[in-house]
């Protein structure tokens, strides 16, 4: 694979080793467990991880759980589960809940340095005295309490003595800064809530900007890289490591991947799942690491396509058939070719004896010349796909019609002798003769075939039901609606089609590819049983897209 230019968080890092500045660098994925993780986390997660292969360095796992409403331990274990599936390791496995004493400490020092007051306001009064982008916003009297008293009434906080809401530590930075977040943000607010990890063990909590920086800090992270909503917290970022002379990290900022016809966002995607659009987070239509695990995505798919999107510093929409390109490129490489029909039409193969088997001999992957072979049973009753018979067939047209030959995949050329219909004009079987000497590897009947046909034994074939996917949205960029994004699910995202597979099939397993000959790449699914075999389609041969 040809090597690609610099991206400029990489050149951000040479310059930095070549200057001295690190031995070494440290990155992390700070994922909050609040959801499952969509393709836009897989983005950053290559590009963290990425960087530390890249220059030799490690990459931390945090989970950024300093909101105790929203996580769950359900969630972490999913994280922990796809980041591990995509290919990567962690050297340390964090929770920013760990640093809850420390950043304590770190508001008191605050306090001490006269940085840092309780502000008892409702938040309609702190609104209103922040101002606005254009006019500066004010102080309030309670910015004026001693340390003494900002250290005794956190301290209550602290010790659960305030109730909910009725009042906030704020940082005391600038009301006239024309970055709205330096305005005296809130740092810390009363929560009475259980916390997935620390139980209730406290009663305030860090906001974002007084735990995601610090916390970087503390486990002496070199560039700290998130998307670009988090421009404007920069300032604040370097603020806190400054006044409370920590470890320097540094904050990088990167274009969030946005991909055409899904939504990526956890919040959304939640939805999707409570109010039963789809059947789980991991259904697999959604745009989750679990949910194209589970269509048949492999980890090496979404390396390449994340690598391949690059890093920019814009915000843009990538096409989603960008991603099925890089699945369909790598299934053509590995996937096991096997043949399901999905229409049949019935074929008496007349020169078969009755109860004869013939067993074909069918490579399972010429791509791949160590995948070896396997026997399919060819019999005189079979089925072939409806469409690949035409009575009234243009020239151009290459499978079988009436006194035209054809090639079974792997088995016989037959020639169509008669065509059987019922009452209402459908055709409804074929009567075919095999050609002598015609078997596929040893032909030397000398008849000439155009086109080459799948098939299954009627009598072998195994059952199974594919089910079908199109975009879960109607709309190409979903984002850009202004209404509600739920107005454009795609009520046709799943279609559930009758297969008939060739026997083989029965012993298929999840971690294995298959390409339906002539149709697409698909894969067991989760639920897939021995009664009941399952199959989800990955992609199409091609793209059919435009079509
Ligand atoms: P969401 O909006 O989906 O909830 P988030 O940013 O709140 O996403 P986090 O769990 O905080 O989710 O994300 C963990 C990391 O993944 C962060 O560094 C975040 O910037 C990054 N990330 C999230 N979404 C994307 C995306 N679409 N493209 C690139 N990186 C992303
Ligand atoms: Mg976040
Ligand atoms: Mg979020």
């Amino acid at each position: 694979e040809k090597e690609r230019s610099l991206h400029f968080i990489e050149e951000i890092v040479e310059a930095d080793l070549k200057a001295g500045k690190h031995e070494s660098i440290l990155t992390r994925f700070p994922p909050e467990p609040n959801g499952y993780l969509h393709i836009g986390h897989a983005k950053s997660i290559v590009l963290n991880f990425g960087l530390a292969q890249k220059y030799g360095g490690a990459t931390n796992l945090r989970f950024d759980d300093t909101n105790p409403v929203t996580e769950d331990t359900e969630y972490v274990d999913s994280i922990k589960n796809d980041v591990k599936w995509l290919g990567y390791n962690w050297v340390n496995e964090f929770y920013a809940s760990d640093y809850f004493d420390t950043l304590y400490g770190y508001a008191e020092k605050l306090i001490n340095k006269g940085l840092a007051y309780v502000d008892e306001s409702s938040s309609e009064e702190m609104a209103e005295q922040k101002g606005t982008p254009t006019e500066p916003g004010r102080r309030n009297k309670f910015s004026e309490r001693s340390i003494e008293e900002n250290l005794r009434i956190f301290r209550e906080m602290r010790d659960g003595k305030h109730p909910e809401g009725s009042m906030v530590l704020r940082a005391k930075i600038d009301m006239k800064s024309s970055n709205m977040l330096m305005r005296d943000p809130i740092i810390y607010r009363i929560k009475f809530a259980h916390h997935h990890r620390t139980g209730d063990k406290w009663c305030i909590y860090p906001m974002y900007d007084m735990a995601h920086g610090q916390s970087d800090s503390i486990e002496n992270i070199t560039h700290s890289v998130c998307t670009l909503e988090f421009v404007p917290h920069r300032e604040l970022y370097d603020w806190f490591i400054d006044k409370l002379e920590i470890f320097p990290s540094k904050q990088y900022e990167f274009a969030r991947l946005n991909l055409t016809y899904t939504v990526m966002s956890k919040r959304k995607l939640k939805l999707l799942v409570e109010e039963g659009f789809v059947s789980g987070w991991d259904d697999p239509r959604m745009p989750t690491i679990s949910g194209l695990r589970r269509r048949g995505y492999t980890p090496k798919s979404i390396r390449d396509f994340c690598d391949r999107i690059g890093i920019a510093k814009r915000d843009n929409l990538i096409d989603v058939s960008l991603l099925e390109f890089f699945i369909r490129d790598h299934l053509n490489k590995i996937a096991e070719r096997v043949m399901v029909v999905t229409d049949p039409l019935k074929v008496t193969v007349t020169n078969v004896p009755e109860g004869h088997i013939e067993e074909c001999i069918i490579d399972n992957n010429p791509e791949d010349e160590n995948s070896g072979s396997r026997l399919v049973p060819f019999d005189r009753e079979i089925y072939i796909e409806k469409e690949d018979f035409l009575e009234d067939a243009p020239k151009k047209f290459f499978r079988l019609k009436p006194g035209g030959v054809v090639r079974l995949k792997g088995a016989y050329i037959i020639e169509c002798d008669e065509v059987i219909k019922d009452e209402n004009g459908e055709v409804i079987e074929l009567k075919c003769h095999y050609i002598e000497n015609s078997k596929s590897g040893q032909d030397t009947s000398g008849v000439r075939t155009k086109g080459v046909i799948h098939w299954v034994s009627q009598k072998h074939h195994v059952p199974a039901e594919l089910r079908v996917y199109d975009r879960l949205f109607k709309e190409e960029n979903v984002s850009a609606y202004e209404g509600d994004f739920k107005d454009l699910i795609n009520e046709n995202s799943l279609e559930i089609i009758k297969g008939y597979a060739e026997p083989s099939l029965k012993e298929a397993t999840q971690d294995k590819k298959y390409q339906f000959m002539r149709n697409g790449y698909y894969v067991l699914d989760d639920n897939s049983t021995t009664e009941k075999l399952i199959f989800n389609k990955t992609v199409g041969l091609k793209d059919s897209w435009n079509k």
